[in-house]
């Protein structure tokens, strides 16, 4: 499995991560999120090898991963990482790329694996056509597929999704998530989508500050969100009394003592997030049907 001890990291003075600690068992996917600039990428790199670490140790199983002062070759055959900046031959075909690092020894067997491969991410049709012809999220998937052919025992995936459309989106998502467990393969994947996470991740740890300000299953950490920004992750909430409330935990009944004036309703498709006046603070809530704006309702939590 994947140990991660204490680790700490700067590219220049200031440090980007602080003692952080965690571990991914095989076949185990854990959720890396954070905000924008909270070191998502770099702990990626840290876990290629790709940087020398500040202090701490890393390690797959007994190897240790070293950082290029240590170690000429950054990467492990173990592992496989693809990059928020993913770099493809593209003056060759999808196919040619998905099979680069396959051996030419056994040649029904290469082929086989890349259309089993070309299937998992849906560039069947594709299969020809080379690589600098396709859009962004095309040459994604593409990274994804040609990561997976020698079958690591652990992913690294930064922002996996992040190029690739909405009506594709879902589906890939799971054909990837479910091939992954298939073959038994650890995945570290980080992400500030929750849909990357829910239904899929193991466990996710959360990065603030340099740090991990929590860890956890996904369910434990949506049902009892310690900070604003875990609730902030997983949807619209807010804080009633000092404690976390979701809007969808907010309820229009005919009569409590919390009483809101309506301020804006947005449409949200099988529900509507309507913005309320609670004694001079905006609270949100989710309801079946717009309300019109001054109507006075009363709600409960839930
Ligand atoms: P995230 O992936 O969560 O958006 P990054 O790991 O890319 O965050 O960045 C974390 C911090 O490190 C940011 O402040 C960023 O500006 C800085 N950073 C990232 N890459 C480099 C680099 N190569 N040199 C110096 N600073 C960097
Ligand atoms: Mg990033």
């Amino acid at each position: 499995m994947l140990q991660v001890n204490n680790i700490s990291f700067s590219y220049q003075k200031t440090e980007i991560l602080k003692n952080i600690s965690f571990s991914v068992k095989a076949g185990e996917q854990l959720s890396i999120i954070g905000e924008s600039g909270s070191g998502k990428s770099t702990l990626l790199k840290l876990l290629y090898g790709e940087f020398d670490l500040n202090s701490g140790r890393l390690f797959w199983r007994d190897t240790e991963i070293l950082g290029p002062k240590y170690n000429l070759v950054v990467g492990y055959d173990f592992m496989k990482y693809v990059a928020q900046e993913f770099d493809l031959m593209p003056f060759t075909s999808v196919a040619e790329n998905i099979g680069a690092f396959l051996s030419n020894f056994y040649p029904e067997e290469k082929q086989e694996r890349i259309k089993e491969l070309l299937e998992v991410v849906e560039l069947t049709a594709f299969a020809k056509v080379k690589v600098k012809t396709l859009s962004g999220g095309q040459k994604q998937r593409v990274a994804l597929a040609r990561a997976l052919a020698k079958e690591p025992e652990i992913m690294l995936l930064d922002e996996p999704f992040s190029h690739i459309d909405n009506f594709k989106k879902q589906s890939l998502r799971r054909n990837v998530f479910k091939y992954l467990k298939l073959k038994n393969i650890a995945c570290v994947v980080a992400t500030h989508d929750k849909e990357d996470v829910l239904g899929f991740a193991d466990r996710m740890l959360i990065l603030n500050n340099h740090e991990v300000e929590e860890e956890g299953a996904p369910e434990d950490l949506f049902e009892n969100p310690k900070t604003p920004l875990i609730a902030s992750f997983f949807g619209e909430f807010n804080v009633i009394d000092n404690k976390i409330i979701y809007a969808h935990q907010l309820e229009v009944v005919e009569d409590s003592s919390l009483k809101v004036r309506v301020k804006q309703t947005y449409f949200k498709g099988h529900y509507y997030l309507i913005g309320a006046d609670l004694n001079g603070e905006l609270v949100f809530f989710e309801h079946k049907k717009p309300l019109d704006v001054d109507t006075e309702v009363c709600l409960v939590i839930n």
